[in-house]
């Protein structure tokens, strides 16, 4: 599939990347992997080249550009090698060992990384997949009253979309995102929020399912994965309500309907980035499911929602502040109706 960021076909279907989970991240019998002290500078600058596999144990990986980083003045000889960044591997899921690393398998946050630093991570270590220049901020959209435009990193080299895998009890989602727009997230292997919206889902039998909050559009598609008829993904943040289109794609083998059409492009949507009143990117056709996505406005959605929702998913980044929660999710059963859960 072709990537809507750097233009490759750096992206695959859910199956693919599920398949390989088990052995993308081993070693083989010859890869020999040095685990190094993260907390102080490598003893040496000696780079270890990848095994004849072509994969390279992380701590070399961090080792490599380290060594680099010290050569471009990023970081100094004093930094320990915790200072390169993190790691964010491609795909991600909870894993029991460190990996063992295969080619563009790799995405680098780092606060400090230079362009001219960032390119050369990117043509020298093999690993690399994409490098980010972080900063304090979250980003992605993080205030429930969408006041302004939300912060971003910014990819220096690369490309910087890649997946995480989710287990629900049966099966497994891939989720991609392009990480300098979108907020991190690591899967745990036991994920509450999974869990949570399965046992409702199963619960209501919800003909009309609504993800008002959907981020890239993970708990809407593990809802999808139970034959709900009608379910709908909506996100103000254009990369969000892009990535939840592109993930529903992805993982189209295990939802049922033949054929997801975009009504913008990524780069049509970057250039309206946080929309209030909810307008329809993407809807699929054929099969006995119906997924649409939009892109607007929580507060909004209930003008362009069908009657009869049975339940809803309210996935709100600031949970923290009940008052405005409350008042939202009355607004919601006042206007939407049926039943509507914080996961
Ligand atoms: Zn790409
Ligand atoms: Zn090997």
């Amino acid at each position: 599939m072709k990537c809507p960021v750097c233009g490759d076909d750096c992206v695959q279907d859910a199956h693919e990347l599920i398949e390989q989970q088990a052995t993308i991240f081993a070693p083989c019998p010859r890869c020999k992997g040095r685990t190094l002290n993260k907390q102080k500078p490598p003893a040496d600058m000696a780079i270890a080249r990848p095994c004849e596999c072509n994969k390279r144990f992380i701590d070399d990986v961090f080792s490599h550009m380290y060594a680099i980083m010290v050569e471009e003045g990023v970081l100094s000889s004093a930094d320990p090698l915790h200072a390169v960044g993190m790691p964010l591997v491609h795909p991600g899921f909870a894993m029991m060992q460190p990996p063992y690393l295969p080619p563009r398998s790799l995405v680098l946050l780092s606060p400090n990384v230079t362009k001219p630093c960032a390119n050369r991570l990117f043509a020298e270590v093999p690993e690399v997949r994409g490098v980010i220049k972080s900063n304090e901020a979250v980003p992605g959209l993080s205030d429930i009253d969408f006041d302004g435009i939300p912060d971003t990193y910014t990819l220096l080299a690369g490309c910087d979309v890649r997946a995480n895998i989710f287990a629900t009890q049966n099966e497994k989602v891939v989720i991609y995102k392009q990480q300098s727009v979108m907020h991190i997230e690591f899967p745990r292997g036991y994920d509450p929020k999974i869990i949570w919206v399965g046992t409702r889902v199963r619960q209501v039998r919800p003909k009309i399912f609504v993800d008002a909050c959907a981020g890239p559009g993970t708990l809407g598609i593990i809802a999808g994965l139970y034959d709900i008829p009608h379910v709908i993904l909506n996100d103000a943040w254009y990369a969000a309500a892009f990535w939840s289109a592109f993930n529903l794609r992805v993982n189209r083998e295990h939802l049922n309907f033949e054929e997801l059409r975009m009504h913008a492009t990524y780069d049509e949507m970057r250039a309206r980035p946080v929309l209030k009143t909810p307008e329809k990117i993407a809807e699929t056709q054929g099969g006995t499911q119906y997924f649409e996505v939009y892109q607007g406005d929580c507060h909004e959605l209930y003008t362009v929602l069908p009657k009869d929702v049975d339940l809803s998913v309210i996935d709100l980044f600031e949970k923290k502040d009940t008052e405005k929660v409350n008042a939202f999710m009355e607004a919601w059963k006042a206007r939407v109706g049926g039943e509507v859960f914080i996961p």
